[in-house]
């Protein structure tokens, strides 16, 4: 366990012992924050310099302020797990970091070292380590982000960049249990496209996804598959979540890496857990048409998302003007992904060996 370089000044107002209680007992997603957040700041001239961990508050930002004109603008999504004998990990803290270099190279920002990453986070949990919700399928939600902080509206990359760190305590996903999700097929918009950045995890995509999120809900449904922007006919992905199709002979397929598929650290990780669980695992093509004929004919027996907001998501239905396909009843859990689900979490809780290195002790 490395110790943290960054300094550490404790807020002069902490939430108190019972409110923070309340607030963990149901915390909901993204509303409350821990009483602290970690900063580090770049520049051309100091490189990145002036890492701290201080109180949590708003930042002051000039309206000249890059990122709020340009949206040079990166983040990243981890989850803190507190394990029954009172200890806290972070689940490959290593594949964030890279993946946040590589965002980063994409928006022109500057890459931030593997090292400085993780010292940052795993300095802000210990900080705030009462924060970690710890029973059930609960966790401390990790947000680290990176935006272009120069006053100037020059369009260049920035010259002053701002990296943060933030964390948010996190109930259960499904509070009532899992629940298959609906999934509204977007034929107008499209997330991301080929020299785009759909493989970078920047608040840009998330911006273009909104209009599509918002015509799936007026459709009676949770999420939106986006499909290839050339040819409209090849599955990608959701607005923030990978696929998986489970096939009637027990091989199952994601969609390959295009350079426009977000590459989760989730659907790189179930990769692995549905090899070694015997299961033949096929990186490739998959058309709309495969989905939709296959959940007819029973073909493909189950489809799920994940993400490490949501872990495994089952998805019961596919929805489109006119038309559906359901997975049976369209609201039960296959067995593949209820034994996918676990086997995850069980190592994310402790509760399983890890055979992969995959956690990383914080406290
Ligand atoms: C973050 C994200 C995912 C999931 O990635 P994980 O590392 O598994 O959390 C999938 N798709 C998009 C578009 C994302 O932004």
């Amino acid at each position: 366990m490395s110790r943290s370089t960054l300094p550490v000044t404790r807020t002069s107002t902490p939430t108190d012992d019972a409110r923070r209680e309340q607030i963990l007992t149901n915390p909901g997603f993204g509303v409350h924050f821990s009483d602290h957040m970690a900063l580090v700041e770049w520049t051309p001239d100091e490189g990145w310099h002036d890492g701290r961990v201080q109180a949590y508050g708003p930042l002051s930002l000039d309206p000249a302020t890059a990122v709020l004109h340009y949206a040079q603008e990166i983040f990243e999504g981890m989850k803190a797990y507190g394990h029954a004998d009172g200890s806290t990990w972070l689940f490959r803290p290593d594949a964030n970091a890279a993946r946040f270099q590589r965002s980063a190279r994409r928006l022109a920002l500057p890459e931030l070292p593997v090292e400085t990453f993780i010292d940052a986070i795993e300095a802000l949990v210990r900080t705030d380590v009462g924060w970690v919700p710890r029973g059930g399928e609960t966790s401390l939600y990790v947000r680290p982000f990176m935006f272009a902080s120069e006053v100037f509206l020059g369009v260049r990359p920035a010259r002053h960049v701002t990296f943060c760190v933030i964390t948010s305590p996190a109930g259960a996903y499904f509070s009532g249990g899992v629940k298959p999700v609906s999934i509204w097929l977007s034929q107008e918009y499209t997330r991301a496209a080929p020299g785009g950045t759909g493989a970078a995890k920047c608040g840009g995509n998330y911006a273009a996804s909104l209009l599509a999120q918002q015509e799936a809900a007026a459709n009676g449904c949770e999420q939106v598959a986006f499909l290839d922007a050339i040819e409209h006919t090849w599955v990608e992905e959701l607005g923030g979540m990978n696929l998986y199709f489970v096939h009637a002979d027990g091989s199952v397929v994601t969609p390959e890496l295009t350079g426009s598929i977000l590459e989760g650290v989730t659907r790189d990780s179930i990769l692995t857990l549905l090899d070694d669980r015997g299961h033949k695992v096929v990186e490739r093509h998959l058309s709309v048409d495969e989905w939709r004929d296959g959940v007819a004919s029973g073909e493909v027996t189950e489809v799920f998302a994940c993400g490490t907001a949501a872990v495994v998501t089952p998805v019961g239905r596919l929805a489109w003007p006119g038309g559906e396909a359901r997975n049976g009843d369209g609201d039960t859990t296959g067995p593949v992904t209820a034994a996918t689900r676990s086997a995850l979490l069980d190592i994310q809780y402790g509760r399983a060996e890890d055979r992969y290195g995959w956690m990383h002790r914080v406290r």
